[in-house]
């Protein structure tokens, strides 16, 4: 009998670590009859016997999500480039949101800081509240800070093609460097080809996802908050979103409004308003049936 999480899953094997030892572990009964599928990442009980065991039940769920499918995710780490390629601040802002709404701490990353800065961007998050780091998987600086906030926890990366992940990844975790080449040569990088999860530990502790899935958070398809929970997930809203005169208020054009002043008074940044308007009017033309065959797709 044991606690362990599982870090892959291989073949119709899913494997568990706790402390040193490994389960393996293929599911029978219940577990393929109920449709209680087990997720990379999920805290699990099991009965073990030798190498081969059997999970007795999975623990409850901080957050799962789709694609890539994992399950406990602490962090998403976004990797932005300082130069090339560009960030688009819309999309950055929609990716925070997407992490807020799954209970994930967003961390931005900028990396290829031996290229430049990209200081309008950095301080925009870092005044919103958020962890920032800036690195360069090519000279290793500011590497160590990243360490310091993936320690103890569970992260997964995101962000654009060619904006450096692989190159962070193999800094972080060098013996794996081979391996990453593998796969993302073997699997490509299209959509569809995101099954595979991996948890690997990372040398100053903590774990990371490994996947080819970790780039492909389509900002399309996430799942996002219905257009009245949309400003909680703008942490730096938070603290004047109770003072709007109207119990309603959309946080975007009403007189009375909380975030509004605070808006005019320059205690949050007007670029990350605009952001929340465009993400309310795009999250307004979505009907409860378009959300619910979106959330079905996504489940597939
Ligand atoms: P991925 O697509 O996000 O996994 O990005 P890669 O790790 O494959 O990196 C894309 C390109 O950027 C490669 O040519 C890397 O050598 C380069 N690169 C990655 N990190 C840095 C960095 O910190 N500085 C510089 N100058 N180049 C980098
Ligand atoms: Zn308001």
């Amino acid at each position: 009998m044991g606690e362990g999480k599982i870090l892959k899953a291989l073949s119709g094997f899913y494997f568990v670590a706790h402390g040193d030892d490994v389960i393996r572990w293929k599911p029978r009964g219940v577990f393929r009859h109920e449709g209680a599928t087990p997720l990379v990442g999920d805290d699990v009980r099991y009965l073990a016997d030798g190498g081969d065991g059997v999970i007795t039940e999975i623990l409850p769920r901080r957050n799962s999500l789709h694609r890539p499918p994992v399950a406990n995710i602490d962090q998403l780490v976004l990797v932005i480039a300082a130069v090339t390629p560009v960030a688009d601040p819309f999309l950055v802002d929609k990716m925070v949101c997407f992490a807020e709404f799954h209970h994930i701490e967003p961390v931005i990353c900028l990396n290829k800081a031996d290229l430049g800065t990209n200081e309008k961007l950095t301080d925009r998050y870092a005044a919103a509240g958020y962890p920032v780091c800036i690195v360069s998987a090519e000279t290793g600086e500011g590497m160590d800070r990243l360490h310091a906030l993936l320690r103890g926890k569970v992260s997964a990366f995101a962000g654009n093609s060619g904006v450096g992940k692989s190159s962070l990844i193999n800094r972080l975790c060098p013996e794996l460097s081979l391996r990453t080449g593998e796969v993302s040569e073997k699997l490509g990088r299209g959509r569809h080809t995101t099954r595979h999860v991996e948890l690997f530990a990372l040398q100053g502790g903590g774990l990371m996802a490994d996947t080819p899935g970790f780039s492909f958070f389509d900002p399309d398809s996430l799942d996002l908050p219905e257009p009245q929970e949309l400003w909680r997930c703008f942490r730096e809203f938070l603290p004047f979103g109770a003072d709007c005169r109207y119990a309603d208020c959309s946080h975007t054009t009403e007189p009375g409004c909380g975030i509004l002043r605070a808006l005019r008074e320059g205690q949050i940044s007007g670029e990350r308003h605009q952001s929340y308007c465009r993400m309310y009017e795009e999250a307004k033309k979505l009907s409860p049936w378009e959300r619910r065959q979106l959330a079905k797709q996504r489940a597939r």
